[in-house]
């Protein structure tokens, strides 16, 4: 611990307390402006509560990767505003309770959550909080649309994907974004912090992210350059380039707005500036994924359980297999299918897959393999950098087709074709899988109908550089869709 402020207090004001948890910005931050708005002294904490809450989620090693950088990141911009930013781990009541004693705040402002254990931690610091007569006060940013809101003619929530978004767009327009605080005071008091070194977020044996630095720039600039590097370059080839992995046509927003490094009211509004036209069609169809963000978290708040259960009963007597060394080869990228291993290569090296890819080879995973989605999504919580606790369950059980809305059990991705389509110049498998570099586009997704002579030419010893696949898609097909059957019967 160190301390932080060593000079008297001398503010005549009562302090105001603005907790951060995944809102990682000073702009578009409602707590943080409505803080400065009031002209107290204002005590910047970020809390790491693992403990209050049993549905508490504790983050991936990836996604302790960014919050590391995303702090160092925060602490910076704080700092050029004279504002240090306290970092403590534990219980969120009684470590507010702490600093209300030792500062005499009297009011605590802080950004919604919508996951299971923030809306638990954050009610029962309200109760507290209005039970001590402190003000306390929670502000949106996280989503455009409030989930306990929105509801369908009937009164109860959305199940489908169409009717959500288009009530979404005929509702009222999501409100501005509200700028930085130019100014805040400082309390300068001695207020100790924890040291962000002694939190041990960034991995070292081994250091599994020296990828992750060359792809990514967690914080708020980082953001904003994502943003608009996408509206200034990227939005006429969305609608077609979003499903070809080879190229970067998609936004990589995701993790930026899983730390709450950007809004969706910033990147709404950026959108519909005049000065960004749809060309064909891209804004819309971006606009939409977004959307589809906020799907998913209306179906999280709704399913408080969407990660650990299934969301169509009928999937809970589903026959998965536990056969390890599959998942394992799955982890690995080493299932023999190309397109699968390039996805989940790209996953380990950079921390980011992309969607067309997640959804192939998400697909692989339940479909060809018969592995329950739950283990899958785990796994994509502790390596992705944007896994997010509504989009990932909820994507999971779209392919699976357990979910709300989900594609059928029995469109099951052919991993050849998907790869050829998608990935027709096999720029993203040599990308990922470089042994397979000087195969023919022809040989390239199913590297076991190449001729001896040309892997020979190419280099490859099939089965020692590269595996074999570890089924093969038709029979995996059959079996996925009769246990299916079985389940329905
Ligand atoms: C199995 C599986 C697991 C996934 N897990 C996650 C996850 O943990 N976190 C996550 O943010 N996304 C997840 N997605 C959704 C999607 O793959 C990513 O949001 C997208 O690839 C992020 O890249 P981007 O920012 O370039 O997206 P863009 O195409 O630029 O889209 C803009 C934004 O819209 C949102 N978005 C886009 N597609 C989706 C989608 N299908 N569902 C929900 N939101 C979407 C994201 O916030 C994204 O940043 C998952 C998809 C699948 C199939």
């Amino acid at each position: 611990m160190t301390t932080i402020g060593k000079d008297e207090n001398d503010a005549k004001e009562n302090p105001v307390i603005v907790l951060f948890r995944h809102d990682l910005r000073l702009a578009d931050n409602r707590a943080l402006y409505a803080a400065a708005q009031t002209g107290k002294p204002v005590i910047t904490v970020f809390i790491r509560d693992e403990e209050t809450s049993k549905s508490v989620r504790p983050l991936g090693g990836a996604r302790q990767w960014w919050l590391h950088h995303s702090l160092v990141s925060l602490t910076r911009s704080l700092a050029k505003l004279d504002q240090k930013l306290i970092l403590r781990k534990g219980a969120t009541q009684a470590i507010v309770r702490n600093l209300l004693d030792d500062t005499k705040a009297d009011m605590v402002l802080w950004n919604r959550r919508y996951d299971p254990a923030g809306i638990e931690v954050d009610t029962a610091l309200k109760a507290e909080l209005l039970e001590r007569k402190i003000t306390a006060e929670s502000f949106d940013g996280h989503l455009l649309h409030e989930p306990y809101k929105l509801k369908t003619g009937a009164g109860g929530y959305y199940r489908v994907f169409t009717p959500f978004w288009r009530a979404c767009l005929n509702g009222p327009e999501p409100r501005n974004p509200v700028p930085e605080p130019k100014k805040l005071r400082n309390w300068s008091s001695d207020i100790t912090s924890d040291e962000l070194d002694d939190w041990a977020l960034l991995p070292t044996k081994p250091d599994w992210a020296k990828g992750f630095d060359e792809n990514w720039t967690p914080g708020e600039e980082g953001a904003r350059e994502k943003l608009s590097d996408f509206l200034d370059d990227r939005v006429p080839s969305y609608k077609n380039g979003r499903d070809i992995p080879g190229t970067e046509a998609t936004s990589r927003l995701s993790p930026h707005l899983a730390h709450g490094e950007i809004t969706p009211f910033q990147i709404w509004h950026a959108s519909k500036s005049p000065a960004i036209k749809d060309q064909n069609g891209g804004l819309d169809t971006f606009l939409k994924e977004v959307g589809w963000r906020e799907f998913s978290y209306h179906l999280l708040f709704n399913n408080p359980k969407l990660h650990t259960e299934n969301f169509n009963k009928s999937f809970d007597g589903f026959e998965w297999s536990r056969k390890v060394s599959h998942f394992d080869a799955w982890k690995q990228g080493n299932t023999g299918y190309p397109i699968v291993d390039a996805g989940m290569r790209q996953l380990w090296q950079t921390g980011w897959m992309h969607n067309r890819v997640r959804m192939i080879a998400a697909s692989f995973l339940i479909k060809h393999l018969l592995i329950d989605w739950r283990k899958g999504e785990e796994w994509f919580w502790d390596t992705l950098v944007d896994a997010d606790p509504a989009s990932n369950a909820a994507s999971w059980q779209w392919v699976a087709g357990s979910g709300a809305d989900a594609a059928p059990y029995f469109r099951v991705f052919n991993p050849i074709i998907q790869g050829e389509k998608f990935d027709p110049n096999g720029r993203y498998v040599r990308q990922f899988i470089p042994i397979l570099k000087d195969l023919p586009d022809k040989y390239l997704h199913k590297p076991w109908t190449a001729p001896a002579a040309t892997l020979k030419a190419a280099n490859i010893d099939l089965g020692k550089d590269y595996p074999e696949p570890i089924v093969e898609h038709g029979t995996a097909r059959n079996r996925a869709l009769e246990a299916y059957s079985r389940m329905r019967d």
